[in-house]
């Protein structure tokens, strides 16, 4: 039901960023608020039975619906940046792209080490952004308690990646 709800707001932009990939655009999602209701309620009912103390939203659509959830659990909101983007003292972690390298983010605060962290993203294409992030949660004495995708691009095989990290994975449209 709310897979089908999903797949019926995307919009599928050919040839963004770059010719030949078929960019998912979810920004039809983000003027539904009944959707987007539902969306969360979705990931709450999902999670039922998972510790989790933090949400870590990965930077930019990470942040649309993994504070609202977060919200909605009764627990912290940490963003997941980009390099460069955090003001406060921060810990670093670069991962490899298809051409180059990115690195992602967090400030040494973010949370206390053995809290349990939900990670949060928009849509799950490779997994290694969130790998990078898990990595690096890690290293800050983290636990990984779940991850979080509104959709899933199965054919990237991001799920068969991320599961050894940690098995308690949503995706609420595949
Ligand atoms: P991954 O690291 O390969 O799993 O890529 C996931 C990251 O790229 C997420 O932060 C997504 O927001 C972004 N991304 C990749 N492809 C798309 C897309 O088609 N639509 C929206 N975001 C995408």
């Amino acid at each position: 039901m709310i897979a089908q709800q999903i797949k019926a707001a995307i919009r599928d932009i050919p040839d963004f960023p770059k010719p030949g990939i078929i960019f998912k655009d979810i920004t039809p999602i983000l003027k539904n608020p009944e959707l987007c209701e539902n969306i969360v309620d979705a990931f709450v009912e999902q999670l039922k039975g998972t510790r989790i103390d933090v949400v870590a939203g990965i930077e930019s659509r990470g942040f649309l619906f993994g504070l609202t959830l977060a919200t909605k659990l009764g627990v912290p909101f940490i963003p997941v940046r980009k390099a460069g983007k955090l003001p406060f003292t921060i810990k670093q972690k670069a991962y490899k792209l298809e051409y180059g390298t990115a690195t992602i983010e967090l400030h040494t605060d973010a949370f206390e080490p053995g809290q349990h962290i939900l990670l949060h993203d928009d849509l799950l294409a490779t997994g290694g952004t969130v790998t990078a992030a898990s990595e690096l949660i890690k290293e800050m004495g983290g636990i990984v308690a779940g991850f979080s995708f509104v959709v899933g691009l199965g054919f990237l095989n991001g799920r068969e990646r991320i599961t050894p990290i940690c098995d308690k994975l949503v995706v609420l449209a595949d």
